[in-house]
């Protein structure tokens, strides 16, 4: 039987106009994870401590002027930080740490793994590191760890650009801001509960040994072997009698690209199937010109991707500050879109996404 969980807790410390940041807590490890690099001020000290992979869309000064704190808040305790981005973040994180004097460093102080991906979906790794003056040092890395039942979603042509503590992945594809930009998909593993009355139908006591059996099924160690009250159990076996799979909800974070037809296709190609959305709403479907001109997102346009994309939820951020005396009037205009196109079967949403295609093809010609 397979249910859908929550993973993360999420908070977007800026407010839907603030500088872009998603800030997402696991609650299996305490790890958090960044979407953008905003203004971090609005975060604690000890929230950024917990921060140990940021996924960054791209460079825009809104996005990445949060570095400054990140490394700020990391320096003091040795603790290496991954980051990935698209094509120019191994140089933009390069430039930051040129920014500043070093001297009093000691050995090993300053890691910062980055990853960047390119438009074919190729990712290139660079430690940038105090031992080594910053100086980016270019790393050949063994395949991410992905099981055959997880990831649920078929054919997603996504790169894998990092993995949290918990398994959860960071999957990427670029897509077109006038620049090219990371969209992001965050997949956490599937997790094994067990099923109510099954330890009494097979004569098991509880104990230790279900967490370990639990942890084995998350690893794929299915042929790991249990000594449960004198008898040998498979753990695949023991799984299939008492435990039974989770498959949690896969969350998009998608901001600062242009509606078009090319970036809604590789959206719909890799993250069909996404549980819910976070997605900027930079302008009010009514200065959709402006929008097309400025390689942004409408209401409407966020709310047609979300749909398309079959989520269940949409949240939106980054609104323009054209909207600060009316935020929320913005939100729920969002809101009512994705109410409406949420409701329309697959035949009816390719009619509204084209006839919005054809105006914004127009407003960009
Ligand atoms: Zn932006
Ligand atoms: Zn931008």
């Amino acid at each position: 039987m397979t249910r859908t969980s929550h993973i993360f807790e999420t908070k977007i410390p800026n407010g839907p106009s603030g500088d872009p940041v998603l800030y997402c807590l696991s609650q299996k490890t305490g790890e958090a994870l960044l979407f953008d690099l905003g203004d971090l001020s609005n975060l604690s000290h000890k929230e950024i401590l917990k921060v140990r992979h940021v996924a960054v869309s791209h460079t825009h000064l809104d996005h990445f002027i949060g570095f400054d704190r990140l490394l700020r808040v990391n320096v003091p305790h040795f603790k290496p930080f991954e980051l990935s981005g698209p094509s120019g973040l191994i140089k933009n994180v390069q430039g930051k740490m040129n920014a500043y004097c070093w001297n009093l460093l000691e050995p090993g102080q300053l890691e910062i793994c980055v990853h960047e991906i390119d438009e074919s979906g190729t990712v290139t790794t660079a430690l940038i590191a105090s031992d080594h003056g910053f100086v980016p040092v270019f790393q050949t890395r063994a395949p991410l760890k992905v099981s055959p039942d997880d990831p649920p979603l078929p054919n997603r042509p996504a790169a894998c650009v990092m993995v949290l503590e918990d398994g959860t992945r960071v999957e990427t594809i670029v897509v077109d801001h006038g620049t090219p930009v990371c969209a992001y998909m965050l997949q956490s593993p599937s997790r094994y509960y067990v099923r109510d009355g099954a330890l009494d139908a097979h004569n098991l006591e509880a104990g230790s040994w279900i967490r370990e059996v639990q942890i084995a099924m998350s690893d794929h160690e299915t042929d790991k072997v249990f000594e449960i009250n004198g008898q040998s159990w498979r753990a695949g076996d023991l799984s299939g009698k008492i435990l039974n799979r989770v498959q949690t909800k896969p969350l998009a974070y998608l901001t600062d690209f242009i509606f078009s037809q090319q970036n809604l296709a590789r959206l719909r190609q890799a993250f069909c199937g996404v549980e819910r959305v976070v997605c900027e709403t930079n302008y009010r479907t009514t200065e959709r010109e402006r929008a097309t001109q400025k390689k942004h997102l409408t209401t409407k346009q966020a709310a047609l991707i979300a749909a398309s994309l079959g989520a269940r939820e949409l949240e939106t951020f980054h609104i323009s500050n054209l909207y600060a005396d009316c935020v929320d009037q913005a939100q729920d205009e969002a809101q009512r879109f994705f109410q409406d196109f949420h409701g329309l079967d697959s035949e009816q949403l390719s009619a509204a996404i084209d006839s919005e295609l054809r105006i914004t093809t127009r407003f960009a010609g």
